[in-house]
């Protein structure tokens, strides 16, 4: 791979890179390595206006093309982002550290889902008749206007895409902020955009730290906010949109069960909880962290469990083979790494994994404790890292207490072979995003967020549409106004 990581200039406005070199410096540090890669500076308050003035300035004139040329433009982006597919992927290999096997299949491609997506439903946007008499009323779709899309760093591509293609597809203009730890893919994003023809300032890339997301949030052009991040981030770019009485998406954390009844092909649900929990080595929201196991099939699913595991490639991220990465930073690293010692120290059993390796990187070993109990940190806090926590339970109605015994509510796993039980416990799991004898799949086409802490409203999907758009209704009087007097 000998992809130059540095971008042409930190951010992308009105159509073109633009660099403010008065902003901090953010080093892109390749987690492989430990080395930096690249450099951007955050976006300095000039910036930050410079950004919203276009977006603003460019919205509406976007919004009045007719929604299917809105949504022809998304579509030829998809097609671009899958044609440059292998360039894109090694990009977001660069940004996260996440595996080149991993990447080439999930981030820039399902960018291309989202805007194939919603390229195609732009054109089916509409509002209805409301039929009252003679006098009716109709209703019309419109856009809410600048939106400000703010970032994760463990799937840069795709959460840009996520945000930006239901946004666009509404005649909506936006801007985004990526991560200051992965600040690279978001611009690719803007530069296929226009590419594909969207007109300049309709989306626009400004890095930063909180400082210049808070910025952005704080600004009476923006209409709305959509965030992924953490819950205590979350709770404070929630509260300042409240202020001005913006609309919000929130995508926050997670500490997800999935339950194994007695049962579930145990060699499936391994698969499941691996997937689950291994995944971008652990440093996935919707991860099934809390893995609950019928007793009776316990030392089983852990001896499979440890086995496979064992299989896992950890290495460079660039080579085809590795399974699993490192993690995306130093602190990242560090801050499981003190969550491992707690699980230790609170006394879960290390079934495998726990240490960090040898190696230039950020590497970490894919983690399981048994043992845990509902009390531990590790089985209360989100980790954010490769760290499975497997419990033990008897029946039914105990497990699906403790399983929601949680502030969180993102997702939720069944596996058993008995469908009537399946739906059962489905219905009755507190979590927006449920799977049953499998884990973590996100098409496009299904809602996706959480419930309770873990989130506000939902991305993807039609569902979508109502968190990027609003609707105006319009009363229509045949015969004569009837006042008072
Ligand atoms: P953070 O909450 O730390 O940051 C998220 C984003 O918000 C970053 O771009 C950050 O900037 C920015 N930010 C921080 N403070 C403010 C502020 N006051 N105003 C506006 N923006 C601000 O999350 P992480 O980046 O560490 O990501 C991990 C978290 O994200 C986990 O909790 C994970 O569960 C969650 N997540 C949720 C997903 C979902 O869809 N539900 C998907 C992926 C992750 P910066 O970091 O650059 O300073």
């Amino acid at each position: 791979m000998t992809y130059d990581a540095q971008p042409q200039a930190s951010h992308f406005i009105d159509g073109t890179y633009v660099e403010d070199k008065a902003g901090d410096v953010i080093p892109v540090i390749f987690a492989a390595t430990g080395k930096e890669i690249a450099r951007v500076h955050a976006g300095t308050s000039a910036i930050v206006d410079q950004a919203l003035t276009a977006a603003q300035a460019a919205q509406k004139d976007w919004a009045s093309w007719s929604p299917r040329e809105r949504g022809r433009v998304l579509t030829r982006a998809a097609a671009i982002m899958r044609e440059r597919n292998e360039e894109l992927s090694q990009l977001e290999t660069l940004d996260t550290g996440k595996p080149i096997q991993e990447t080439r299949v999930a981030d820039a491609t399902s960018g291309a889902d989202a805007f194939e997506y919603f390229g195609g439903l732009a054109g089916t946007l509409t509002g209805e008749h409301i039929p009252l008499g003679q006098d009716w009323v109709y209703t019309i779709r419109e856009p809410l206007g600048v939106c400000v899309g703010i970032g994760a760093w463990n799937y840069p591509t795709q959460i840009a895409c996520w945000k930006g293609a239901p946004a666009l597809a509404c005649g909506n203009a936006v801007v985004f902020k990526p991560s200051e730890t992965t600040p690279l893919c978001a611009l690719k994003v803007a530069e296929i955009l226009i590419e594909a023809g969207l007109p300049k300032g309709v989306f626009n890339v400004v890095q930063g730290m909180g400082q210049t997301g808070a910025a952005l949030v704080g600004d009476p052009r923006v209409a709305k906010v959509s965030l992924t991040g953490s819950v205590p981030t979350g709770r404070r770019v929630y509260a300042a949109a409240a202020e001005g009485m913006k609309h919000v998406t929130m995508e926050l954390g997670g500490k997800s069960p999935m339950i194994v009844f007695e049962d579930a092909d145990i060699e499936n649900a391994v698969g499941g909880a691996i997937l689950g929990n291994f995944y971008s080595t652990g440093q996935v929201c919707s991860n099934g962290t809390r893995v609950f196991v019928h007793k009776s099939i316990l030392e089983a699913f852990l001896d499979r469990l440890a086995a496979r595991t064992a299989q896992a490639v950890i290495g460079d991220p660039r080579d085809d083979a590795t399974s699993i990465g490192p993690m995306v930073s130093e602190a990242q690293l560090n801050l499981v790494l003190g969550y491992i010692d707690k699980g230790t120290s609170e006394g879960a059993r290390l079934v495998c994994g726990g240490t960090r390796l040898d190696r230039e990187g950020y590497y970490l070993e894919p983690t399981v404790f048994a043992d845990v109990t509902d009390d531990m940190t590790i089985a209360r806090e989100e980790i954010f890292g490769p760290v499975m926590a497997v419990f033990a339970f008897e029946d039914e109605d105990e497990v699906i207490a403790r399983a929601n015994d949680t502030p969180f509510g993102l997702s939720a796993g069944v596996f058993t072979r008995d469908l009537a039980r399946a739906h059962r416990v489905i219905g009755r799991l507190e979590a927006g995003s449920c799977f049953i004898n499998s884990y973590n799949d996100a098409p496009v086409e299904a809602p996706f967020g959480g419930s309770k802490m873990s989130g506000v409203g939902r991305e993807n999907s039609k569902a979508a549409i109502e968190h990027y758009s609003q609707l105006k209704s319009v009363y229509v009087r045949m015969g004569d106004v009837e006042a008072p007097f």
